[in-house]
């Protein structure tokens, strides 16, 4: 296993578009290796998703510890998702508004507008094609990481900044409101 270092805001490889990779490339043992050290890589600091721009490579990958049809998380054995060439589309007008963390925007919180339901397609590691609704949590994941493949970031979605808080004053101040 492999960690590997995390980009954080301000580095161009997060505002840059990453590249499609197609079937072949995917197949590379050295891509297979960068799929499992990035799984490895979100579990060392307890990420629910991160992308590849995220660990200096742009390319359209990302994995996340979701099960897209199902509003729990992740059971913590349970093998993460990998999505390349994922494609994001809305499956409602709905908006929902929720907090948001980023591996590359460190102990820093903020509440984000994001489509409720969604439909995603994208390949597998293996090459196999994902195709599948997900809604709320997991699909706000799905968005957060998809944005990642575009160089945005959570705080270019923010209506306003009024939520942007430190880990610290979020925990004091804003989660116990909601329960979590
Ligand atoms: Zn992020």
């Amino acid at each position: 296993m492999s960690l590997l270092k995390v980009a954080r805001m301000g580095h161009p490889v997060l505002r840059a578009r990453a590249r499609e990779i197609d079937r072949a490339e995917l197949k590379h043992p050295s891509m297979q290796k960068l799929i499992d050290d990035m799984i490895d890589t979100m579990h060392e600091y307890h990420g629910v998703g991160l992308a590849a721009p995220q660990i200096h490579e742009g390319l359209r990958i990302f994995v996340a510890a979701i099960a897209p049809g199902d509003d729990e998380p992740l059971s913590p054995d349970a093998e993460p998702m990998v999505f390349i060439n994922p494609v994001v589309t809305p499956a409602g007008p709905e908006i929902v508004e929720d907090w948001e963390g980023c591996l590359s925007i460190p102990d820093i919180r903020g509440r984000v507008p994001r489509v409720r339901a969604i439909r995603v397609t994208a390949l597998d590691r293996t090459g196999g094609t994902i195709d599948v609704a997900s809604h709320d949590f997991p699909a706000r994941v799905i968005q957060h990481e998809t944005d990642h493949l575009d160089g945005v970031l959570f705080f270019d979605r923010m209506r306003s900044f009024e939520t942007l808080s430190y880990l610290e004053e979020y925990a004091r101040y804003w989660s116990k409101d909601r329960g979590d």
